[in-house]
């Protein structure tokens, strides 16, 4: 379950999210279910159809609109937040728009409901809505130490998982790839995490698709296994890609690795405060280029990573903002030959003033487990 941050924490996070209303020229700021209303509030609330909406005025008080019935379960900070239950009959889009009064400009959560939005837009037809990713990305992005510890441990918990896998502790030849994510889903809720988040397996060619669903499709001998696993623990998340040989290790497979291996170092190495999110992209690009794979590299190296599996920064040509100290991503080059066999290996990363802090440290190499 989520844990809630202290007040203190709470009270901080509030005052730089007014702060990047004002510095975007926005009245207010109107979060619905997702992640960043337990981020600001302590509070997740269940998606539901009855509106859960926190209005953070740039100027104002918070007031974190709830359903009656929920009411109870709110446990935010004394006196940060003002709670205002709605009972059954009353309209909660009136309540909302109440509150915020005639503003210019709104920014609205990227993952509110659409029929919230669609009233909202009848009842304020002059504000002009925006997108609150661009308020809350990168007051997100920068993690504090108790984000950073909380990754660190969802990694630690995926890292030993891994390292089943790469001990041939999880049984691969004669399952199917469902029965093999199956287990992976098991696991990573036996090592604490409170959600699974998704449990890729995919073999030989089944790879080639990144984000191959696992299937029907039996593992046998000689064959390469992905998988691609993480979940959600304490609020925060874990995603690792580790690969394994049923057998033989084929010359081709083995020099690719080689590279997708040189590919990620370089890609963590790039990683540092200051340089450019694209900067990782093009350092993991250019050992694959060089290697003669990197044709067969067909999506970018990295996401952000935190309460969501994927959030900003990310790691694509194109973003030129610079990683800043506290950025959680993952770095996960791969090579993917259609119809062949496909890899990647990735692992998550914080910026740190000392250089990048790897949140996973599961073998690296390409391991053989039959
Ligand atoms: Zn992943
Ligand atoms: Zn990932
Ligand atoms: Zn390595």
């Amino acid at each position: 379950m989520h844990v809630a941050p202290s007040t203190a924490v709470l009270s901080d996070r509030l005052d730089r999210a007014r702060q990047s209303l004002v510095d975007s020229g926005t009245d207010v700021l109107l979060v619905s279910v997702g992640s960043d209303l337990p981020y600001l509030t302590g509070y997740e609330a269940m998606p539901l159809e009855r509106l859960t909406m926190l209005v953070l005025p740039a100027d104002g008080e918070a007031t974190l609109v709830v359903p009656r019935l929920e009411a109870p379960r709110v446990i935010t900070a004394e006196g940060l937040i003002t709670v205002r239950p709605w009972d059954e009959l009353e309209d909660p889009v009136a309540i909302v728009a109440g509150l915020v009064g005639r503003p210019r400009t709104a920014a609205v959560g990227d993952t509110m409901w659409a029929r919230f939005l669609v009233d909202l837009l009848g009842r304020l037809p002059a504000t002009r809505f925006t997108r609150s990713s661009t308020v809350m990305g990168p007051l997100r992005s920068r993690k504090d130490a108790a984000e950073i510890a909380a990754l660190q441990a969802a990694g630690a918990a995926v890292d030993r998982i891994a390292g089943q896998l790469q001990r041939g502790e999880i049984p691969l030849i004669g399952r199917t790839e469902a029965e093999v994510s199956a287990d992976l889903a098991r696991r990573i809720l036996a090592e604490g995490h409170e959600r699974v988040n998704f449990a890729i397996v995919a073999c030989a060619e089944h790879a080639a698709s990144p984000h191959h669903e696992a299937g029907d499709r039996v593992i046998g001998a000689d064959e390469l296994v992905l998988c691609d696993f993480g979940g959600t623990m304490a609020g925060y998340c874990s995603d690792i890609t580790r690969c394994v040989m049923t057998g033989e290790i084929p010359a081709d497979i083995a020099e690719a690795y080689a590279a997708l291996h040189a590919a990620e170092a370089a890609g963590v190495a790039a990683g540092v405060v200051g340089a450019a999110c694209q900067d990782v992209d093009r350092a993991a690009r250019r050992i694959l280029d060089g290697a003669g794979w990197g044709q067969y590299f067909i999506h970018r190296t990295g996401h952000g990573i935190g309460m969501e599996a994927h959030e900003d920064p990310y790691m694509v040509e194109g973003n030129g903002e610079p990683i800043e100290a506290g950025n959680a991503f993952s770095v996960e080059p791969g090579v993917y030959l259609a119809g062949r066999w496909g890899l990647r290996l990735e692992d998550i990363v914080v910026a740190t003033e000392n250089g990048p802090l790897a949140m996973n440290s599961a073998e690296h190499s390409l391991v053989r487990v039959a």
